[in-house]
């Protein structure tokens, strides 16, 4: 009787030795098997991850209202940390008036376009300028999202993402992509963009007049901190001319007007 005790509690023993014993080796496979998932997962995005371009892997750092909801907005505000989404494409782009209006490199070409809300404005603005003598040009109109990325990917190649993302805007970030702004210049810079644009003739008459068909100067001196860009005398944007004038008459910029700093 006692023998046949001691032997049911030498089984139970040895039961639970091998259940145990078998929970642990289970355990550990299961942890090695844990393990190895997560390193190839870690692996499997690090791969991801590099084989991202640096302009993804910023546009991945951003939050999502960083990514505006309303492009087509006529005051949609677009800088350097407000994007339009990579498939934005405005509606009705058009070259105005070609037979009017000088371009430094004519034909329909997509930096030759601008919204068809632009169409009489633009061609006002450059008629009257005409009237009075001047000589403006357009030099480059709307850029979209894919000729940014050609012009920043082909940047990176030659001097490094590092010194690129100095002087380049990140594809989506450039306000011409907005199809409501245009860069102006005129014979006597050499129809370049350069801040010697401000002492011509064709400069001043664009700073005073602009907004009252629509237009602001964008980026202007003194407002570098505000719009994050150097002052450009060249680039301006459409708003509207209530708004324009607004801005204009209270030497503000389309960040302050929107009170988003
Ligand atoms: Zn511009």
């Amino acid at each position: 009787m006692l023998q046949s005790k001691y032997k049911w509690v030498g089984i139970i023993l040895l039961l639970l030795l091998i259940i145990t014993g078998c929970t642990k080796e289970e355990n550990t496979e299961q942890q090695k098997t844990n393990q190895e998932q997560n390193a190839t997962q870690e692996q499997k995005s690090n791969t991801e991850y590099e084989q991202k371009t640096s302009e993804e892997k910023n546009i991945d750092a951003l939050t999502v209202d960083q990514i505006l909801t309303m492009p087509d907005s006529i005051v949609a505000l677009v800088n350097k940390t407000r994007y339009l989404p990579s498939d934005y494409t405005p509606e009705n782009l058009t070259v105005v008036a070609p037979d009017i209006i000088p371009y430094t490199v004519p034909g329909t070409l997509e930096r030759n376009m601008v919204r068809s809300e632009l169409e009489e404005p633009l061609l006002q603005m450059i008629s009257d300028s005409q009237a009075a003598g001047l000589d403006i040009w357009v030099a480059s109109a709307y850029r979209s999202y894919e000729r940014q990325k050609e012009i920043f990917d082909r940047n990176v190649e030659q001097v490094g993402y590092d010194e690129t993302i100095k002087v380049v805007a990140l594809p989506g970030t450039s306000e011409h992509q907005t199809g409501l702004c245009i860069d102006f210049t005129t014979e006597s810079v050499g129809f370049t963009l350069e801040e010697n644009f401000e002492e011509t003739a064709e400069g001043k008459w664009l700073k005073d007049n602009a907004h009252r068909y629509g237009f602001i100067m964008r980026y202007p001196k003194g407002k570098e901190e505000i719009t994050g860009y150097s002052y450009e005398p060249w680039h301006f944007r459409y708003v509207g001319a209530d708004i324009a004038t607004e801005i204009y008459n209270q030497d503000s910029t389309l960040e302050e007007y929107k009170n988003i700093l």
